[in-house]
C-alpha cells in the first residue's frame, strides 16, 4: 500500500488523465451492464467515464490519496460516483452486489495469495451472470519494468468453479510512458452459480 500512496504523491504511469481506450471499447459495445464496481479504481478515470455514460457506479482503491484526487474530480465534472478507501480483499464487507466488475491494473499488481483471497471475495460481490473485466499486463510485454506479467494460464488458475471465462483477449494498457502502451490481456469472466449455490437456490425456489 504505502508504494501506491507514495506513487499518488505524483503522477504515476498508469494515470493517464482519461480512461483505458479497451474499457471505452467495452461500454461501446454494450459488453458493460447495469450497476458497475472499479476496483482499485485509482484517481477513477474509468469509474468517471461510466458514470458520464449514466452507469451507477462505485470506486474502491485502498490508497487515500487516490481516492481524494478521484472524488476532487467528480466534483470539478458534476459526476456522482460512489468513491470509497477501501480494501480489495475485502468485498465482501460492502454489504451490496453489482452486475459488472471492472479492473484495469488491479490483479497484476496481486501476489499469488492476494489473488487467491481477491477471487474468493469477488465472488460476494458480483451477481451471478454479471461479468469481471480485467486489464492486467501479458508475458508478451518485453522486459522486467512495471507490474508482474500474467499469462492466460495464470487467469484461468485464479478462477474456479463459481466462473467461466468469456474470453481472453490480446489488448493494449496505455500508460503516460514515453515507450507508448503495453501488451495486456483484457478478460471478460462471468460470474456462475456453483452447484451448492443451486442448492440453495433450489430449497428456497420449491416448485
Ligand atoms: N485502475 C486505476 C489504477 C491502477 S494501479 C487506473 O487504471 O488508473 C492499481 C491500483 O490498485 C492502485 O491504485 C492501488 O492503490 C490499487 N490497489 C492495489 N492493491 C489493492 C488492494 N488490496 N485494495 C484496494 N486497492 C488496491
Amino acid at each position: 500500500m504505502s508504494y501506491f500512496e507514495s506513487a499518488y504523491n505524483g503522477i504515476p504511469p498508469w494515470d493517464i488523465g482519461r480512461p483505458q481506450s479497451e474499457f471505452m471499447r467495452l461500454a461501446e459495445a454494450g459488453e458493460t451492464k447495469g450497476s458497475v464496481l472499479d476496483v482499485g479504481c485509482g484517481t477513477g478515470e474509468n469509474a468517471l467515464y461510466l458514470a458520464s455514460l449514466g452507469y451507477e457506479v462505485w470506486g474502491i482503491d485502498f490508497a487515500p490519496a487516490a481516492i481524494e484526487k478521484a472524488r476532487a474530480k467528480a466534483r470539478e465534472r458534476g459526476l456522482e460516483v460512489t468513491l470509497i478507501a477501501w480494501n480489495v480483499l475485502e468485498l465482501q464487507s460492502l454489504k451490496r452486489t453489482f452486475d459488472t466488475v471492472i479492473d484495469s491494473g488491479l490483479f497484476h499488481s496481486l501476489t499469488d495469495g492476494e489473488r487467491l483471497l481477491f477471487v474468493h471475495s469477488l465472488t460476494a460481490v458480483l451477481e451471478p451472470g454479471g461479468a469481471y473485466f480485467m486489464l492486467c499486463f501479458s508475458e508478451h510485454e518485453p522486459g522486467s519494468w512495471g507490474p508482474r506479467r500474467v499469462t492466460q494460464a495464470e487467469i484461468r488458475a485464479a478462477f474456479g468453479q463459481s466462473w467461466r471465462i468469456n474470453y481472453i483477449r490480446q489488448a493494449l494498457f496505455e500508460s503516460n510512458l514515453p515507450q507508448g502502451p503495453a501488451r495486456a490481456w483484457l478478460s471478460s469472466i462471468a460470474r456462475i452459480l456453483d452447484s451448492d449455490e443451486m442448492q440453495t437456490v433450489a430449497r428456497k425456489n420449491p416448485r
